[in-house]
C-alpha cells in the first residue's frame, strides 16, 4: 500500500520548501519529493543552488550564499517535522483523491498518496540550441558559474546573456577566468542598472554585442565558438575553454501535461492565491510566477500555498 500524507510537496527552492515550514508546523508532517542531485539546475534547493551570493534576501544584511540560504530553509523544515525523499517525481495522478505521486518506476502502484498537493517545482535553465551545445554539457559548457568557474582558472570564457543571471555569471567567473566575454543578441542590456554598473567597471569583462553563438566546437571538451554578429552578418570563431549559457528559464511542468492548467507561455495557472484548476492541489513559486522570480517572492507564495492547502484539508475534515 502506498504511504499516505495530508500534504506532499514537489520541488525544494524557496517556494516548496517555505510551503514545508508553514505545514510542518501546522502539523501536517509534509513529505518533500526535493528532487534528485544533477549537474543542471533541478538538484534539490533548486535555482538558489547555483547562485552565488544572494543580496537582497530581507534580514541577511551581509547576503548570504545561495546553497546556505537553502540549507536553512531545508533545516528550519525539518526542525518541525517535515520529511524529505530525495528523489524526483515521476508522474502524478490528480484525476482522483487522494493524488497518486510516483517517484520510481511510473507503472504500477504510486509510491504515496497526498490528500492536498502543493506544485514548487521551479523552471529549469534555457539553452541555446546551437550545435555542440548538448554534447560538450559538462565539458565546458555549462548553466552553473558557482558549480562550475573554479575549472576554469586563467582561461579565457564566454558568458552569453544580457540580464541579471549573464552578469551574475560573468561577474563571478572573473574570479577564476582569465577574461570574460559577454555575448549578447542585442546591445543593450536587461539586466538592472546596478549589475551593469558593476560588470562596465570590470575590467576582465568585455562586451560582444548584437551577437549570437551559432555552434560550439571541441572534441571532448570545449575549444571555441562560433559566434555571428546579427547585424553585419560577420562571423568569427572565438577561442575559449568554457561557455556560460544565462538565457533565462522554462517552467518544469512536464509532469502535469494535461492534468494543470497552464498559461500560453507555459507556466502553470493559479486561480485566487495558489490554486490549481484541480481542487486540492496548489502551485507555488516559479513553476507558476513568470512576472517576480524572485526567492522572496517564491518564498511568499509558498506560505500562500501551504495556508490554503492547510484550509483545504480544514474544510476536508476526515473525506
Ligand atoms: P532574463 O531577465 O529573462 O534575461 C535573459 C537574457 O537572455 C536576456 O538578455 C535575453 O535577451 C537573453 N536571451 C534569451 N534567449 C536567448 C537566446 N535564445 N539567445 C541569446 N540570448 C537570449 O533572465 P535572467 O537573467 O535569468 O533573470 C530572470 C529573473 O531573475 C529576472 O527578473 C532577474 O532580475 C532575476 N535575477 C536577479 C538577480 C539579482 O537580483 N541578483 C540575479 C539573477 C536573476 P534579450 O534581452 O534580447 O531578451
Amino acid at each position: 500500500m502506498p504511504e499516505r500524507r495530508d500534504v506532499v510537496i514537489l520541488g525544494s527552492g524557496p517556494a516548496g520548501l517555505t510551503a514545508a515550514v508553514y505545514t510542518a508546523r501546522a502539523n501536517l508532517r509534509p513529505l518533500v519529493v526535493e528532487g534528485e542531485p544533477s549537474s543542471t539546475s533541478d538538484q534539490p534547493g533548486g535555482q538558489l543552488m547555483l547562485t552565488m551570493e544572494v543580496e537582497n534576501y530581507p534580514g541577511f544584511v551581509e547576503g548570504i550564499l545561495g546553497p546556505e540560504l537553502m540549507q536553512r530553509f531545508r533545516d528550519q523544515a525539518e526542525r518541525f517535522g517535515a520529511e524529505y525523499v530525495t528523489r524526483k517525481a515521476t508522474r502524478v495522478d490528480l484525476s482522483r483523491r487522494p493524488f497518486g505521486v510516483w517517484t520510481g518506476d511510473p507503472e504500477g502502484d504510486p509510491d504515496v498518496e497526498a490528500r492536498a498537493l502543493i506544485v514548487a517545482t521551479g523552471a529549469r535553465s534555457l539553452m541555446l540550441g546551437v550545435p555542440g551545445e548538448d554534447r560538450l554539457l559538462g565539458h565546458g559548457v555549462s548553466t552553473c558559474a558557482t558549480c562550475d568557474g573554479f575549472f576554469f582558472r586563467d582561461q579565457p570564457i564566454v558568458v552569453v546573456g544580457g540580464g541579471d543571471s549573464a552578469l551574475e555569471e560573468a561577474l563571478f567567473l572573473t574570479r577564476f577566468a582569465s577574461e570574460v566575454t559577454l555575448v549578447h543578441r542585442r546591445k543593450e542590456l536587461r539586466a538592472s542598472k546596478i549589475m551593469q554598473d558593476r560588470a562596465f567597471a570590470n575590467e576582465k569583462i568585455s562586451f560582444r554585442w548584437d551577437s549570437v553563438v551559432t555552434e560550439v566546437l571541441g572534441d571532448t571538451k570545449v575549444s571555441s565558438v562560433g559566434l555571428r554578429n546579427v547585424v553585419t552578418g560577420e562571423e568569427e570563431a572565438m577561442d575559449v575553454t568554457g561557455m556560460f549559457v544565462a538565457i533565462g528559464h522554462e517552467p518544469n511542468t512536464a509532469l502535469f501535461a494535461g492534468q494543470l492548467d497552464r498559461l500560453e507561455n507555459g507556466y502553470l495557472r493559479t486561480y485566487e492565491g495558489s490554486r490549481t484548476n484541480v481542487h486540492g492541489v496548489f502551485a507555488c513559486g516559479d513553476v507558476q510566477d513568470h512576472v517576480y522570480r524572485q526567492a522572496v517572492t517564491a518564498a511568499g507564495s509558498g506560505c500562500m500555498a501551504a495556508i490554503d492547502a492547510e484550509r483545504f484539508l480544514e474544510a476536508l475534515g476526515d473525506e
